[in-house]
């Protein structure tokens, strides 16, 4: 069955790589050309028509920046929905706004057309691996019949409820990523300040109570090697903080530690380049502090 797969980039590539690898014949676009070209030579069909993809396709995959992006391309003039047919699935894989989802739903929904938003968790490797954390929202029915095509990409496939609820809990998630990352920082430059070793306090933490995603891979492999290079974007870990903290304050919850969270974060990227990895977060601190996180 041929699956369409838009925005080729480093979460989208990789997810496009593995569908190929477990025998999918994909059609795929992405804005950047040279991405279509790769993808060309690797043996997908490509096209620069969203229409024409979604004719050929009963299952679209969207992996794109944001949601007012994911909107343009599934209901603009020359979008998806023109070309999509009744009963085919638009999987959305992009960290989105719940509200946009629903929205995007409804309007593909007024044409049969049916919708999951399925979010992502777990970092590049994993992405190549087919290990990815997959939570999806929307019809059960629909969820089940596409679980198989969610396994070939993920090991840890959730449908966690209504169209949306994808969206909601993976913003929750990197709500929490971010925190953990934030106060990793800080714990590692005061243990520094007081003569400690990087890499043995991430050594203890990672046998004890606070080990936590940062603390095992993210520090080790991309700030101590002073590589800053996990492959997620401070724009996009910024942008989710600002969805999460958006559906916090709509639901008037507690936000003591998020908004200070959200606020570091924004700060972060006020004084990171253009493009940059959401690890240079570290540098912030590092700054800060007068000091550098590595051994
Ligand atoms: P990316 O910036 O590397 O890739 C986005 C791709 O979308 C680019 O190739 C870009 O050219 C393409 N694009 C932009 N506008 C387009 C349009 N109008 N039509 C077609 N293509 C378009 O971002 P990414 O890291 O791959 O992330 C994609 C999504 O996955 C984001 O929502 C992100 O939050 C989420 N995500 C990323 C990671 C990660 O580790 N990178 C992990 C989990 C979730």
């Amino acid at each position: 069955m041929n699956i369409g797969l838009i925005g080729l980039g480093n979460m989208g590539g990789r997810i496009a790589k593995r569908l190929m690898e477990r025998g999918h014949q994909l059609c795929v676009y992405d804005v950047n050309s040279d991405l279509l070209e790769d993808f060309r030579t690797l043996g997908a069909k490509t096209t620069d028509s969203l229409p024409d993809l979604a004719r050929s396709c009963y299952y679209v995959m969207t992996v794109l920046p944001n949601a007012d992006v994911v909107k343009s391309v599934v209901l603009e003039k020359e979008g998806l929905i023109t070309g999509m047919e009744p009963g085919n699935v638009l999987i959305d894989i992009t960290s989105s706004v719940p509200d946009v989802t629903t929205e995007v739903g409804e309007s593909l929904d007024q044409r049969g057309i049916r919708m999951l938003d399925a979010p992502v968790s777990g970092g590049l490797k994993r992405a190549e691996e087919g290990e990815l954390a997959v939570m999806a929202g929307g019809d059960e029915k629909t969820f089940s019949e596409v679980l198989p095509l969610l396994n070939d990409i993920g090991s840890n496939i959730t449908h966690v409820g209504e169209l949306g609820a994808g969206h909601t809990i993976k913003v929750l998630n990197n709500l929490v990523s971010a925190t953990t990352f934030a106060i990793t920082a800080e714990a590692l430059s005061i243990g520094i300040k007081k003569g400690l070793s990087p890499s043995k306090m991430l050594e203890v933490i990672n046998h004890s109570t606070g080990r936590n995603n940062s603390s095992e891979n993210k520090f080790p492999q991309h700030v101590l090697t002073r590589k800053f290079d996990v492959g997620f974007a401070m724009d996009l870990m910024c942008k989710d903080l600002t969805i999460a903290t958006d559906i916090i304050r709509n639901e008037k919850m507690p936000a003591f530690v998020s908004d200070t969270v959200y606020q570091l974060w924004q700060y972060a990227q006020s004084k990171s380049e253009k493009g940059a990895d959401h690890s240079v977060y570290a540098k912030l601190i590092e700054e800060m502090s007068g000091l550098e996180i590595k051994d």
